[in-house]
């Protein structure tokens, strides 16, 4: 008989999808039915990880009330037949200019940016743009500073106002080391009950961090056949991993930055929490906080109210907008 289920996609290879009717991780394929096509995106993937979707299937009579996934097989894969609508989503840059974009996960509860003040030294402009991106598309994003073991001491003051500039602006930081397992248990603990995105450039640590919260995760392994894959097709698939601890974790390998689509030039400045609170005073609205006088923005960057890292990576924003675009 033909049952009608829910259940969230945890993976993408390309030939089809594995669901997960979560919190319960019985992994079973799928394939979509036709043609599914979602309002409003110019995505090159209608389906994405962690998308909440609709599938049939066909199973004997006797599984249909329950142990039906063990009756779905690559021979015998559900059939997606349509994508529920999501709460959020955070999508990749094309890599050309046009406006295609892919998204990389949606529904997600949190954003996991995982940076280090240095080895390698850390890229502000680089981090407040993902932070913008997880303010435009409502993704709540926390600071995860890994390697704390090799920098607490000898760069305690850049620590310090790096936690001054970004909980002032309302970013949560988990200060963690993979190597010695300190932070570790509170990342967990904030991972848990949740889908959280992990995001990082390459060598921060967030393969061996993903590693130190579940043993049997080896973010590496997949890494190495996306890298083989990479040379012959210009898509990476991103997946959801299960933590033994509670929730799930949608890791980006070699995502170099997400994209930001339609985001106009007066419009940047709303993705900056701190900028958005005292920019209501400013005489001009809308207001770009560059030349205009009377501007709130600018007088508290003055006043040392707003981090000047900040507001210069606002202003590379303003300047690059329209590569993001
Ligand atoms: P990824 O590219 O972000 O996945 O980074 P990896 O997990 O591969 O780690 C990059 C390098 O940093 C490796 O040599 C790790 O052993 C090292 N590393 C990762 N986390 C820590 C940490 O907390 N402390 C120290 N000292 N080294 C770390
Ligand atoms: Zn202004």
């Amino acid at each position: 008989m033909i049952i009608k289920e829910q259940a969230t996609v945890v993976k993408h290879t390309g030939s089809h999808y594995m669901l997960a009717q979560l919190p319960s991780w019985n992994l079973f394929p799928a394939v979509l039915r036709g043609k599914i096509r979602l309002k409003g995106t110019t995505a090159t993937n209608p389906v994405a990880v962690g998308d909440v979707v609709t599938f049939e299937a066909d199973v004997p009579d006797s599984a249909a009330d329950g142990g039906y996934v063990e009756h779905l097989t690559l021979e015998n894969p559900a059939a997606i037949t349509s994508v529920h609508p999501r709460k959020n989503y955070i999508i990749r840059k094309s890599t050309n200019l046009s406006r295609q974009s892919h998204i990389i996960a949606a529904n997600l509860d949190r954003a996991f940016i995982i940076a280090t003040i240095d080895f390698p030294e850390i890229k502000l402009p680089f981090l407040d743009r993902l932070l913008v991106t997880c303010e435009v598309y409502n993704v709540p994003a926390t600071i995860v500073l890994n390697k704390v073991d090799l920098y607490r001491e000898s760069h305690a003051e850049m620590l310090e106002a790096f936690h001054e500039i970004y909980e002032g602006a309302g970013y949560p930081i988990i200060e963690v080391s993979a190597l010695t397992g300190e932070g570790v248990d509170k990342l967990r603990e904030a991972c848990s009950g949740h889908v959280s995105l992990f995001s990082g450039v390459s060598g921060v640590g967030k393969s061996s961090l993903i590693k130190a919260l579940d043993p049997s995760l080896d973010p590496k392994v997949g890494e190495i056949s996306d890298v083989h894959l990479q040379g012959k097709h210009t898509t990476t698939f991103y997946e959801m991993y299960s933590l033994a601890s509670g929730g799930f974790i949608v890791d980006t390998p070699g995502l170099r930055g997400f994209g930001l689509v339609d985001l106009k030039k007066e419009e940047i400045a709303l993705y900056f929490p701190e900028m958005l609170r005292v920019s209501e005073d400013c005489r001009f609205a809308p207001c770009t906080h560059t030349h205009e006088p009377g501007c709130a923005v600018k007088e508290a960057v003055e006043a040392g109210e707003i981090s000047y890292d900040r507001y210069s990576s606002y202003l590379g924003m303003l300047d690059e907008e329209g590569k993001y675009r």
